[in-house]
């Protein structure tokens, strides 16, 4: 299975979402996590994700299409120390109303690294989330660093999530294919959103 993505548009404020009536799928996760590598393996296109990274973009969010009828929104990556604390702020806003507002959000991929788990920002995202009544699934990055019983040990530490996990690794492949079916079949299963 392939996914074609393609860059649309960057909002730096919640009023400049596309007005379209796609679908869309959330990518949200601490920076550092591997969120870009995995959008890059999953979409099969080198530098994707870096458009989300060239500067003015990397606190917006990016909008990539990806099916005639779905959409794949790059949300920034949060946590960043260095990160001055107007702007960590104004990025919390814009994550939180894209993720309470948005009648086109169909699915939240919340991206968590394999050996950190959820901390405190995952399980206040994932109640937003819920709240909505909007389908999560985990992507459980960097797989390839534990051997099986670790990940047995680290993998306990989602339960509170309560959603499906996808043990993934961009550097081996692991887990690619099966979230990319996983992601397309739930965001699918959601309401088409109003024009
Ligand atoms: P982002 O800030 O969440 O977009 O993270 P990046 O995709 O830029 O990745 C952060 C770091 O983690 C980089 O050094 C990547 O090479 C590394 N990384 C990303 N994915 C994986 C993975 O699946 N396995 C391993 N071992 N390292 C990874």
């Amino acid at each position: 299975m392939k996914l074609d993505a393609r860059f649309v548009t960057s909002a730096a404020k919640f009023d400049q979402c596309p007005t379209w009536d796609l679908r869309e799928i959330a990518m949200v996760g601490r920076s550092n996590v591997g969120k870009s590598s995995l959008i890059n393996a999953l979409t099969g296109m080198k530098g994707l994700a870096r458009t989300s990274k060239t500067p003015g973009r990397t606190q917006s969010l990016n909008f990539f299409t990806i099916a005639d009828d779905l959409a794949l929104v790059d949300l920034p990556g949060y946590g960043y120390a260095k990160i001055p604390a107007d702007d960590a702020q104004r990025i919390a806003r814009l994550m939180r109303d894209y993720l309470t507002r948005r009648a086109n959000l169909a699915l939240l991929v919340l991206v968590i690294d394999i050996r950190r788990g959820p901390q405190r920002e995952e399980l206040t995202l994932a109640e937003i989330v819920r709240t909505r009544q909007r389908q999560m699934v985990i992507a459980a990055t960097k797989a390839d660093k534990l051997g099986r019983s670790q990940r047995a040990v680290a993998l306990r530490r989602f339960a509170p999530l309560r959603a499906p996990v996808v043990q993934c690794s961009a550097r081996d492949g692991e887990g690619l294919e099966v979230l990319r079916r996983g992601i397309v079949e739930f965001a699918r299963e959601a309401p088409r959103p109003p024009l």
